[in-house]
């Protein structure tokens, strides 16, 4: 614990309490955005003299800043074993990816099916909805995915399923989806599957598996930012001859080969879906984020998180009041996050407290996976109407914490013996922290 944290920048951060004093700030938000690698800035710092606008140069800069660039796509290829066929496209973010990736779907045709679910996060479901009819498989009473509603749902429409989207682990329930197995039924029925890799690819080995086997992830996507890298960089990964074949969203210079007022010749993928001025250092960033967490080890990642948020979770479900919105066995495969409520206060309020007594980040409210979360609550659609309506001050949400590998149990007892005092004096609570649902 001690040595990784010493990899991050920032962990020893001063920040201020309701009382005036400053405490060093415990960050359980990881899944929102990590802080940096020290290894990241480190290798930032040392290029930035260094950058030059790549591809077109013919400068000693730009050129070593070009080959680094490329060779970036290889180190990302590595890391998800992705085929050498795959072209490995850099974009803004996973939601850019994602939009990306439904514009060319959409371009190709739009008349099948796109198959979602009901836990995904709002980047793998908004932007499918106006170019496609979209269908979602269900969850049960865990909020656990139904792949027998998968099956059913591909049985009953016939073949017209062109791809179905899912998030590789949930940013709600830190349930790990067993892609592999959802891979295998999809293409039973001739679809091709996309992975939101954005809370998977930063804490479990994933592999893309080669083009014949069934169990073959088609798409992928995720986000430096939530890997120990800066804002600014994501990718999105699929088979380079898809992306031959359609026209790109975004269009303009750099996605090129030679244009005249008649006629336009695209570059090959994934250049051409790379128009404008590529983010060399964003990208930098992100295969030196990568680096560092190889070295680290993927599999000693995941096992080092799944230590802790099993102690969160053993030490969450003995504090009075507290709801976990995910089953307790302790088998099941997920990431390093869990959301709960407390009885009593709302989840805003539950992070303001936290935050202010002890100067610790959780995340709290519907996550950008409302649906989702509105499932978990039990909220009928006649609730959600009111609230946004008539109350939107008290909107039900979940208060999420989620882990890095740079956070330990320490860590985690501080928060769980505040939490604990929390419940136990609710109402103190509820009236220092009134202000937080003050209207206005
Ligand atoms: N999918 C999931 C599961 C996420 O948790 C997030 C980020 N909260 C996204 C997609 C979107 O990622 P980004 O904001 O980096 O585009």
């Amino acid at each position: 614990g001690i040595i990784l944290r010493s990899l991050v920048a920032g962990t020893d951060t001063e920040v201020p309490l309701a009382n005036g004093k400053c405490v060093t700030a415990i960050n359980f938000d990881n899944a929102a955005t990590t802080p940096p690698f020290c290894s990241v800035l480190k290798e930032i710092a040392k290029f930035a003299p260094w950058y030059a606008s790549i591809h077109r140069g013919k400068g000693y800069k730009s050129i070593m800043s070009s080959e680094l660039y490329e060779r970036g796509r290889d180190i990302v290829r590595d890391f998800v074993k992705a085929d050498k066929r795959d072209a490995v496209i850099f974009t803004k973010n996973t939601t850019e990816s994602i939009n990306m990736l439904a514009y060319a779907l959409a371009a190709e045709n739009k008349d099948q099916v796109i198959l979602s679910t009901d836990m995904e996060h709002l980047s793998n479901d908004l932007p499918w909805r106006d170019k496609f009819t979209v269908d979602y498989v269900t969850i049960n009473k865990y909020g656990r995915l139904s792949l027998k509603d998968l099956e059913a749902k591909l049985q009953a429409y016939a073949g017209k399923v062109k791809l179905v989207t899912v998030t590789g682990a949930s940013n709600v329930t830190g349930y790990i989806n067993p892609v592999y197995k959802i891979a295998i039924t999809a293409h039973n029925y001739g679809a091709k599957i996309f992975v939101d890799g954005a809370q998977w690819v930063p804490h479990a080995p994933v592999d893309m598996k080669p083009y014949d086997s069934p169990e073959h992830i088609d798409y992928l996507a995720f986000s430096a930012h939530k890997m120990y890298a800066p804002f600014g960089a994501g990718v999105l990964i699929g088979p380079k001859n898809f992306f031959a074949n359609i026209t790109p969203v975004y269009q303009g210079g750099g996605a090129v080969g030679l244009v005249s007022r008649q006629f336009i010749e695209w570059a090959d993928p994934p250049v051409k879906y790379e128009a404008g001025t590529p983010n060399m250092m964003g990208v930098l960033a992100l295969i030196t984020a990568i680096n560092t967490m190889s070295e680290l080890n993927m599999s000693h990642i995941h096992s080092y998180e799944r230590q802790l948020i099993d102690y969160a979770i053993k030490g969450l479900s003995v504090i009075p009041g507290v709801t976990l919105y995910s089953c307790r066995d302790g088998n099941e495969e997920r990431v390093s996050l869990i959301s709960f409520s407390l009885e009593g206060l709302h989840h805003s309020q539950v992070a303001e407290i936290v935050s202010r007594e002890a100067g610790i980040a959780v995340r709290n409210g519907l996550f950008c996976a409302h649906p989702y979360v509105e499932k978990l609550l039990r909220l009928s659609d006649e609730e959600i109407q009111y609230y946004l309506t008539h109350d939107d001050q008290n909107i039900p949400g979940m208060v999420r914490i989620s882990f890095g590998i740079y956070n330990n149990c320490r860590e985690i007892d501080i928060f769980l013996d505040l939490l604990s005092h929390i419940a136990g004096h609710r109402k103190y609570y509820a009236d220092k922290y009134r202000y937080v649902l003050a209207p206005g």
